[in-house]
C-alpha cells in the first residue's frame, strides 16, 4: 500500500493505541469481589491492564466478600473469571499467573466486624487505595462507615459507587450525605460506565478541538437530536430490581441523561473535572418538566416462543415500563427550539446505542436535492462497532447527470487501528485506572446526580399515578408505533439502526 498522509496518521493511531503510562502502584479492595459485576468486568478488566503494562506488578487487588475463601480459592475464581470473559486473544497463561499474584481475598462482612483487621492488614501505607463498592447498594452507607471507623478512609482513599445511585431524590441526596460523612467529595467516583467508553472521549475531542462543528452546534443549524440506547435481551435473572425500576430510573435517569449533557453543555473552560461536571450539570438544570402525557412509555409482550416481561418478572399486573421514548427540550440560548429525541428499551430489534446530530437542510437546493432532513448527520455509535460517522451528499460518481447520494466520512478507530483496536480499553478498565489517576472527570458529582433525579422524579411520579398501563410492545419491534408517531408528528423520523 502506497504510504500517504492518511498511512502515516494510522501509523500514528496504532502506535497511540498501543502507548500505555503505567499508573502508580496501589491496592484496590473489590467489595463484592465474587459477584457478577466483578466476575464479568471489573477483574477482566484489571488483567487487561496488567497485561498491557498499566497495572504495576506490586499493585493489590484484594476481593473483599461474604464467600468463606482464602487466596487459592479467589485466585481460581478470578483465574475462571478471565478465561470465561475475555476472548482467547485478549489473555495469555503466563501473563494470567502473573497477575494472580497480585491478586488476595478477605471475608468481609459490611455489615458486621469480621474481617476487616485482616483487611486493614493487606493495605500498605502511603498507597493510593481505592474502595470499590460492588454490592448491593442497600451497603453502600454501611461500608462507608466502617472504613472511617477502621482508619481506612484517610486522604489516599477513594471510594467508587456502583449504580443505581438512589432510586429518587430523597434517596439519593440521603446517600450523598451518608458518604459526605466520611469521604470529601473529591474522593467518591460514581460509575457510569457510559462515559468511560472511548466513542463518548471522542465526542468531546470532536466538539472541543475541532473548529468545524462548533460554530453549527446549535438550534439555527441542528434539526433535531436523536439518543438511542437499544437492547435485545429482556430483563430475566434481573426481574426483581427491574420492575422496581423500569425504563426511566435504570436508563433515562443516568446513561441517557449523560449523553444528553455531552451534547448540549458549552465548552468547558478547561478539560477539568469541575469545569466539565458544571457545563453538565447547568443543562440538566434547563431541561423542560415532562409529565406522562408527554412520552411514550410501552412493555414488552411475549411473542413465539418468548415470555411477555410479566412473565419474566412473574408479576401479571406489573405496569412497569420496558421502553420509553420522549422529546426533551432543553431552555437554553443554544438549544431552543432543537428537540432532543431519547428512545431506551428491551428486546428491541437491535441492540445499539447511537446518537444522531441531525442538521438542517441548506436554505435553497440548487440541485434540486430531496428535502427529507437527512443530508448531513454526525452519528455517534458507542456499540457495538464504537465509531463517528458525518454523513454528508456528495455527487453520485460516475456520467449520469448530477445525481446528489448521502456517504459516510469516517472517522472511528476501528477501520484505522485494524487489530490494534482490541487493545483499545474498555470502559471500566478506563474508569477504574482513573480512579487510581485521581482524575474524576468522567465521573458523576454528587449535585449532577440529584438534579437528574429532580429533573425525572416528577415525570416517574406522574406516570404512577396516572393509572394507564404501559403500551404492550411485540419482541423484536421497535417498541410501539407511538414511539414512531411521536417523531412523524413533527415531520421527522428515527434513523434506521443496524446492529
Ligand atoms: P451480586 O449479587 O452478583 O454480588 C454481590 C456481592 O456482594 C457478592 O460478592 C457478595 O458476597 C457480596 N456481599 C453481599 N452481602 C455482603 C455483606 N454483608 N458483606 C460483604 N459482602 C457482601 O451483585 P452484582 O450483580 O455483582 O452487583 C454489584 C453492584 O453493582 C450492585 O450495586 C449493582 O446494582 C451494580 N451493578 C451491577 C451490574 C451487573 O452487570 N451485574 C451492572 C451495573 C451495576
Amino acid at each position: 500500500m502506497a504510504h500517504g498522509p492518511v498511512q502515516d496518521w494510522r501509523e500514528g493511531a496504532r502506535k497511540m493505541a498501543s502507548r500505555v503510562i503505567p499508573v502508580d502502584v496501589f491496592d484496590l479492595v473489590i467489595f463484592g469481589g465474587t459477584g457478577d459485576l466483578a466476575r464479568r468486568k471489573i477483574l477482566p478488566g484489571l488483567y487487561r491492564r496488567f497485561r498491557a503494562g498499566q497495572m504495576p506488578r506490586d499493585a493489590r487487588i484484594i476481593g473483599a466478600a461474604r464467600s468463606e475463601l482464602d487466596d487459592a480459592g479467589y485466585r481460581a475464581l478470578v483465574a475462571e473469571a478471565v478465561r470465561e470473559h475475555l476472548e482467547p486473544e485478549k489473555r495469555d497463561e503466563e501473563s494470567l499467573a502473573a497477575f494472580l499474584e497480585t491478586v488476595h481475598y478477605v471475608t468481609v462482612d459490611a455489615r458486621g466486624d469480621a474481617g476487616w483487621k485482616e483487611l486493614c492488614a493487606l493495605i500498605r501505607e502511603g498507597t493510593v487505595h481505592a474502595f470499590y463498592f460492588s454490592v448491593a447498594p442497600s451497603l453502600f452507607g454501611d461500608l462507608a462507615e466502617r472504613l472511617r471507623a477502621h482508619r481506612l478512609a484517610d486522604g489516599k482513599a477513594r471510594i467508587v459507587v456502583e449504580k443505581p445511585f438512589g432510586h429518587d431524590l430523597e434517596s439519593a441526596r440521603e446517600l450523598n450525605r451518608t458518604l459526605a460523612r466520611h469521604f470529601d467529595e473529591s474522593q467518591i467516583y460514581r460509575i457510569d460506565h457510559y462515559l468511560g467508553k472511548e466513542t463518548v472521549q471522542n465526542l468531546m475531542a470532536v466538539r472541543f478541538s475541532n473548529i468545524l462543528f462548533e460554530p453549527l452546534w446549535n438550534a439555527q443549524y441542528v434539526d433535531h437530536i436523536q439518543i438511542t440506547v437499544a437492547e435485545t435481551v429482556g430483563v430475566a435473572g434481573r426481574g426483581e430490581y427491574y420492575d422496581k425500576a423500569g425504563a426511566l430510573r435504570d436508563m433515562v435517569q443516568n446513561h441517557m441523561m449523560q449523553l444528553l449533557c455531552l451534547i448540549a453543555m458549552e465548552p468547558p473552560y478547561r478539560f477539568d473535572p469541575d469545569a466539565v461536571r458544571d457545563e453538565k450539570l447547568k443543562v440538566i438544570r434547563a431541561l423542560k418538566p415532562l409529565t406522562a402525557r408527554d412520552i411514550v412509555r410501552g412493555q414488552y409482550d411475549a411473542g413465539p416462543g418468548i415470555p411477555s416481561y410479566r412473565e419474566d418478572v412473574g408479576n401479571p399486573d406489573s405496569f412497569t415500563e420496558t421502553f420509553v421514548a420522549m422529546k426533551v427540550e432543553v431552555s437554553n440560548w443554544r438549544w431552543e427550539g432543537t428537540p432532543f429525541y431519547i428512545r431506551t428499551g428491551k428486546r428491541l430489534k437491535a441492540r445499539a446505542s447511537e446518537i444522531a446530530v441531525v442538521f438542517r437542510e441548506p436554505p435553497h437546493a440548487i440541485f434540486g436535492q430531496p428535502r427529507d432532513g437527512q443530508g448531513n448527520v454526525l452519528v455517534i455509535r458507542l456499540q457495538p462497532n464504537e465509531g463517528i460517522n458525518l454523513w454528508v451528499r456528495i455527487k453520485e460518481p460516475g456520467p449520469g447527470g448530477m445525481r446528489l447520494v448521502e456517504v459516510p466520512l469516517d472517522m472511528s478507530f476501528a477501520e484505522a487501528l485494524g487489530p490494534a483496536a482490541a487493545e483499545v480499553p474498555e470502559a471500566y478498565e478506563r474508569l477504574i485506572m482513573d480512579v487510581i489517576r485521581g482524575n474524576q472527570t468522567l465521573f458523576m458529582r454528587g449535585d449532577e446526580v440529584e438534579a437528574a433525579w429532580a429533573w425525572i422524579d416528577p415525570l416517574i411520579a406522574d406516570c404512577e399515578s396516572c393509572g394507564e398501563p404501559p403500551i404492550l410492545y411485540e419482541p423484536g419491534s421497535w417498541g410501539p408505533e407511538e414511539s414512531a408517531m411521536l417523531m412523524h408528528r413533527e415531520g421527522r423520523r428515527w434513523r434506521e439502526i443496524r446492529e
